[in-house]
């Protein structure tokens, strides 16, 4: 049996709300159960139609074959306790979490062992929360990261891949600990200095009035769309991501004190030869297909 037929999403939040809207648009029959903590988003996920919504996560995974863990790092310890005496047997568990070495850690002593842990991570996202903020298009063409562990059925793992395949993700699969160190560069790192970036103008903001917010171009008001990422979600990634982010953050500075010497010593060869490789790398990603060359990010300049 390859595909599930009832699917439980623990948590109803923008992750949560596109798997349903992607199942849905894949043609997927399976029951859709799902939960969240507070009674508003569990109406909000109600009214969109996302499944048939529970009072509670035990009731949302009776009879599932197919639990998705979709709450922040953080939660995933104390909702897996809730589930675990509810499971049926030979149900496939998995989560979305960031991060995988901490999520693992915290949920797998948990669960029974008549289940099977794989854990996963759709490297997809928007700033955007909640119910309303899901769309079946979130997936399509990124690549969801599962960390499976040396033991688990390979059988197992080829389901979870065949879903998140319906859903129009790419899947690999890697050891949690090289996930962390890959999404620390990747994500996580970028996320904090952008959060810091927008910290510093808006200390700047004190002193030249509104100018920030009324000259914010591209560069300033990219780093303004991630730093209004979910706060909740991102002070549990790095508090459970914190090796692999220190380590790359400890790089980043050590890079940062070379071009500011750099500038300092009007060493322009540096900085042309620095630029020029990254330039490269914005190239990389658009060839993968992981981003649109179109200027500007495709934007639409508003009219006047
Ligand atoms: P979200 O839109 O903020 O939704 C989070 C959901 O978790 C909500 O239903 C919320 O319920 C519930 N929740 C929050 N705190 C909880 C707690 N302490 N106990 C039980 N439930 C709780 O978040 P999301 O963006 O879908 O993210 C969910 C997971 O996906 C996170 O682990 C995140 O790391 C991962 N992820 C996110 C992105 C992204 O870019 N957003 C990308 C990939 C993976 P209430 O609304 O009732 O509070």
């Amino acid at each position: 049996m390859i595909g599930f037929s009832h699917v439980a999403l623990i948590g109803l939040g923008l992750i949560a709300s596109s798997i349903s809207h992607a199942m849905r648009r894949a043609g997927m029959t399976a029951r859709i159960t799902g939960t969240a903590r507070t009674e508003s988003t569990r109406r909000e996920a109600a009214e969109l139609g996302l499944g048939e919504i529970t009072e509670t996560a035990a009731e949302a995974v009776e009879g599932a074959d197919l639990v998705i863990l979709c709450v922040p790092v953080g939660a995933m310890a104390a909702v897996t306790a809730e589930i675990a005496p509810h499971l049926a047997p030979g149900a496939v568990v998995t989560d979305v979490g960031s991060v995988k070495g901490a999520v693992i850690e915290a949920v797998a002593p948990l669960l029974p062992h008549h289940v099977e842990f794989i854990p996963g991570h759709p490297l997809a996202g928007t700033e955007h929360s909640g119910p309303s903020a899901g769309f079946a298009e979130l997936f399509d063409n990124r690549w969801c990261l599962l960390t499976p562990g040396e033991d688990a059925d390979p059988r197992a793992v080829a389901r979870l891949r065949a879903f998140w395949e319906s859903l129009g993700a790419r899947v690999d699969t890697m050891d949690a600990a090289h996930h962390d160190l890959v999404l620390a560069v990747t994500s996580h790192v970028p996320h904090l200095i952008a959060y810091t970036m927008v910290g510093v103008a808006d200390d700047l903001r004190r002193v030249t009035s509104s100018e920030v917010i009324n000259y914010s171009a591209a560069g300033f008001r990219d780093f303004t769309r991630i730093a209004a990422s979910d706060p909740t979600m991102w002070r549990d990634v790095f508090l459970s991501n914190k090796e692999a982010t220190l380590d790359i953050l400890g790089r980043f500075t050590e890079e940062l004190f070379a071009l500011q010497r750099a500038i300092r010593t009007g060493d322009g060869d540096h900085l042309h030869a620095y630029f020029t490789r990254t330039r490269a790398i914005r190239r990389g990603i658009i060839e993968a297909g992981q981003d649109t060359p179109a200027p500007d990010f495709g934007r639409v300049p508003k009219k006047a």
